[in-house]
């Protein structure tokens, strides 16, 4: 028997009205999740099996139960099927997941977001009608790839073919009007922010006129924001 009780569903059923998620499995991933959750704001229900974990965290989520996913009747008590949107963040454990998965839609989730390991445990899972599959280390492995390959301070690939990267300011551009600058014919891409010293970052326009130690932020096909990166 559990030494933490699974909640009765009402404190779950205050959780899944406000702005809330539930999050199952709190490994390295999900518990990274649920506080980044927790730290902007958003209500969090976090559930494990692992007793330990659970009281690891206990404070730290605005709920956390030790329960096993995989039977409904224990999601259905903690009151899950209220929830929009839940995260299934087990990896390792394939059939956890995939069962996880198909006991939340069999609910009716209306956002169900899952990590799988690899292409097959995404495959099933798609299949299955999960409505976001990451893939936590593949992603990371690619986007790290670019940051070591090229001169991007940091680098997010928005969709496959496109990025946003964070970079330095080529000479080129300095002290010149962007608008001036030709930068969206010559390089394909659009300056979308700059930052300028300790100062908060500010949305670029026309107008905008970069200046030495600068930082941006671009916008455009990958290649294309790659190769500005590159520039000096
Ligand atoms: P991470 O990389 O995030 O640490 P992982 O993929 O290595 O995750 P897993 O073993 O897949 O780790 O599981 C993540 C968490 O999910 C673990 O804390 C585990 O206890 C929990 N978990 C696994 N099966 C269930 C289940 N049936 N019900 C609830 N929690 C579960």
């Amino acid at each position: 028997m559990a030494r933490f009780p699974i909640f009765g569903g009402d404190t779950s059923r205050r959780i899944a009205e406000a702005d809330s998620v539930a999050v199952i499995g709190l490994g390295r991933f999900g518990r990274a999740l649920a506080l980044e959750l927790m730290a902007a704001g958003t209500d969090v229900l976090g559930i494990d099996l692992d007793e330990e974990l659970v009281q690891s965290l206990n404070g730290q989520l605005t709920q956390v139960v030790r329960a096993d996913s995989t039977k409904e009747e224990a999601l259905r008590q903690l009151a899950v099927h209220e929830f929009d949107r839940v995260v299934v963040a087990i990896g390792d454990d394939i059939s956890a997941s995939i069962l996880t998965s198909s006991v939340l839609l069999s609910m009716g989730i209306p956002v169900i977001w899952a990590k799988v390991v690899d292409d097959r445990h995404g495959l099933i899972l798609e299949q299955l009608g999960v409505h976001h599959v990451i893939y936590p280390e593949k992603d990371m492995g690619r986007r790290v790839a670019h940051l070591v390959r090229g001169a991007a301070l940091d680098y997010i690939e928005v969709d496959r073919g496109y990025a946003l990267v964070k970079a330095a300011v080529p000479a080129a551009l300095l002290d010149t009007r962007l608008g001036d600058t030709g930068l969206r014919a010559s390089h394909g891409v659009t300056v979308a922010a700059f930052k300028r010293g300790e100062e908060p970052w500010r949305n670029a326009d026309a107008d905008t006129v970069l200046r030495a130690g600068d930082t941006v932020l671009v916008v455009g096909p990958t290649s294309s924001a790659e190769s500005f990166a590159q520039l000096r």
